[in-house]
Formats: structure tokens, C-alpha cells, sequence
């Protein structure tokens, strides 16, 4: 039998009763924009995720956008930020205008790394992204302290992690910078079926304006004050969150469990494969292992052959994505997300895979490496 990386309608089958009423309560409402299930999505999603403010949005590529709108981030500023991302953490910031600064990643974390963040700083920096890559919360030690100083907004995607925390303190994603941006592409944690993301904020002032902002700078009908966009998450989609959201916290136990299980079955496997670093706080929305030695390939090819699916996230780290050609980075400028790109492989994870399956994928693996 086949094992997928992942497995969107198995998730979905058991919800399928309560989804189905959900789509049936929205077409009967006649309100399809902008709605009760909106509001009341926002408020179970603010409690669940401990934040004061929750505001629906379009997808998580717009939290992005609307917080850098919001925070005046312009032509002629700059954005620290890591090159080993999804796409949209730079894009959102090349789309106003303003110039993604890179630092490099940490080896281990795979998450930008504080102090090479903090060398980048500059008078023109307004503002920095740190991505709670893969579900693991990233470390700001010195760079949140910098920013407060200098009054920089620290500003989370938090995509991939929602409900994840920092080890360190208990702080949870939302609390960590000025604002969080999440997602609720199908296959984060928690997935819409469709588009939607999600602002997390303590600020009011900022959530007043995220709001704003969200329904084309317009505080009431037809009065624009700001020129802002069409960033309104659907009815439609507000309600299959509802159904699924009190599900989310059985569904990242069950994914810290399915990780458990990988480290023992691939313990004591010699050289080969680096596993990463274990966090209580990491809601693991990928499984990430590294194959040094250029070996990631071939070990991708033969768990195909034999039926198991594996992903690369990401084959090519920002700085040499062909549209950022302009900033002038070539190979070697960041070394550490160069590398992790040559080595990173995802295996299948998700709430629903089985301990055999588990136990299926790393046999294959050592069979690869013959151990
Ligand atoms: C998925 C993702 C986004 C974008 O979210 P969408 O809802 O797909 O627009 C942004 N950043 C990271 C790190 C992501 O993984």
C-alpha cells in the first residue's frame, strides 16, 4: 500500500456529516461575505489560540500583505527575514515595494538565526519576519530585544505553526512579536477547504487597522480613509474552520506522537540521516529530516519506487529565486540555507498515519542506508 505524505480526504471523511451541515447552514443563511460564522470563527479561534485579537482574512499570503500594509512598510525600506521560506514571507514584502534583507538560517533549527539577524539591522530597517518554519517556533534572543529597542516591529509567520509555543518561556505564537500571520491552506495544521488565513494580535490599534485595511481601508461603507483591499475570508470557509478547530489540539498530539515514534524507529541509525532537534512547543506541520552527503535525492527516489511519497521544502532558498535577481545575491551568500535546500526531505506526516506506516517508511529508510 501506498504512503502519501499526507491525507486530506481520510481527514476529512469522519468531519463529513458535520462539514456537509456546516456548507448547508451558509447556502440557507443568504450571507456569504462577512458574516456571523466569520465573527464567530474569529472569537473561538482568539480563545483556542490565546491572542486578543483574531481577524479572518483571505489566506496567509494576505496576513503577510495586510501587516505590512498596516505597519506603513514602503519603497525604500527594508525587511529582515529568512531566505528559507515559503515564497510569500519575501514576496509579501517585495510587493510593497520595500527590499527583503536576508540573514541565514540555523543548521539545526532551520530557522533564521537571531544573530545574524541582528548584524543585518540596519537605520532603514522597518520591520522583521521571523517563519516558525516546519511548526517550531523561532528564536528571537537579542533580535526581539533589538527591535524593541529601536521600535521595529517583530513580526511572525506562523504559517506553519499555529498553536505552537516557545519552550523557553511558554510564549505562544501571536505573543512572540507584534502580530502573527497564519494560514489555512488544506494542508496546514488546520485547513480550510480552500483559501484562508488569519492576523494574531495583542495590538488593538494594529488589529483596528488590519480590519480596515481588509475590506478596502473603509471603516464604514463607502468613507475610505486607507487604501487597503478585498482580504475577507468566506463565510463558506469560516464555517468548516469552526467545525474543524476543536479538533486541532488532538490533531497536533497526534502529530507529536507519529514524530515520537519516527526518532525511536530511526534511532541508533548510523550517519546518514540528521533528525531534527526535539521541542515540546513545535506543532510539527512537516517531519524534516536532512541527508547530507547528497544522498537526499537518490533516498527520495528509492522511497518512491517503493511507494512512499516524500516532499522538498524548499529546493531553492529566496535569494536566488530568479524575480529577486535585482538585490544582486548569488550561491554562497547564504551557505547554511543553500545547504539545507540540497538536504532537506519531509516525510509523510499526518494525523492520521499509523504506527505501521511509521514503522513501514523507516525500514525503507534503513534498508536505503543497509543498516
Ligand atoms: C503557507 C505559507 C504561507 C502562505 O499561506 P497561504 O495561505 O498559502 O497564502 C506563508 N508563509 C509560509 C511559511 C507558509 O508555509
Amino acid at each position: 500500500m501506498p504512503i502519501p505524505l499526507s491525507d486530506l480526504s481520510a481527514h476529512h471523511a469522519a468531519l463529513r456529516p458535520a462539514l456537509e451541515a456546516a456548507a448547508a447552514r451558509v447556502i440557507a443563511s443568504g450571507r456569504y461575505i462577512m458574516g456571523p460564522e466569520v465573527d464567530a470563527f474569529e472569537a473561538e479561534a482568539a480563545l483556542a489560540l490565546g491572542a486578543t485579537d483574531a481577524i479572518g482574512l483571505s489566506s496567509g499570503t494576505d496576513a503577510l500583505l495586510v501587516l505590512l500594509m498596516a505597519l506603513g512598510i514602503g519603497p525604500g525600506d527594508e525587511v529582515v527575514t529568512t531566505p528559507f521560506s515559503f515564497f510569500a514571507t519575501a514576496g509579501a514584502v517585495a510587493r510593497m515595494g520595500a527590499r527583503p534583507i536576508f540573514a541565514d538560517i540555523d543548521p539545526v533549527t532551520l530557522n533564521l538565526d537571531p544573530a545574524r539577524a541582528v548584524a543585518v539591522v540596519s537605520p532603514r530597517t522597518k520591520a522583521v519576519i521571523v517563519v516558525h518554519l516546519f511548526g517550531r517556533v523561532a528564536a528571537t534572543d537579542g533580535l526581539g530585544e533589538l527591535c524593541a529597542a529601536r521600535g521595529i516591529p517583530l513580526i511572525e509567520d506562523a504559517a506553519q505553526s499555529i498553536g505552537a509555543w516557545r519552550g523557553a518561556d511558554g510564549a505562544r505564537v501571536g505573543q512572540i512579536g507584534r502580530a502573527a500571520a497564519l494560514s489555512f491552506f488544506p494542508a496546514k495544521n488546520l485547513g480550510a477547504l480552500g483559501d484562508a488565513g488569519m492576523v494574531l494580535t495583542e495590538d488593538a490599534a494594529l488589529a483596528g487597522t488590519v480590519r480596515q485595511l481588509r475590506v478596502h481601508g473603509a471603516q464604514r461603507r463607502y468613507q475610505h480613509e486607507l487604501v487597503g483591499g478585498n482580504f475577507r475570508l468566506d463565510e463558506l470557509q469560516a464555517a468548516f474552520l469552526r467545525v474543524k478547530l476543536p479538533h486541532l489540539r488532538d490533531w497536533t498530539e497526534r502529530r507529536r506522537a507519529a514524530v515520537a515514534h519516527y526518532r525511536q524507529a530511526l534511532a541508533d541509525l548510523p550517519g546518514g540521516l540528521l533528525l531534527p532537534p526535539d521541542d515540546p512547543g513545535c506543532v510539527w506541520n512537516q517531519f524534516v529530516v536532512r541527508v547530507p552527503g547528497g544522498a537526499r535525492d537518490r533516498l527520495a527516489l528509492a522511497l518512491a519506487q517503493v511507494g512512499t511519497a516524500t516532499a522538498v521544502y524548499y529546493p531553492a532558498p529566496l535569494h536566488l529565486q530568479a524575480c529577486f535577481a535585482h538585490l544582486g545575491h548569488g550561491r554562497g551568500d547564504f551557505p547554511e540555507s543553500e545547504w539545507a535546500s540540497g538536504e532537506v526531505l519531509a516525510l509523510p506526516l499526518h494525523p492520521e498515519i499509523t504506527p505501521r506506516q511509521i514503522e513501514t517508511v523507516a525500514a525503507q529508510i534503513r534498508s536505503f542506508f543497509g543498516a
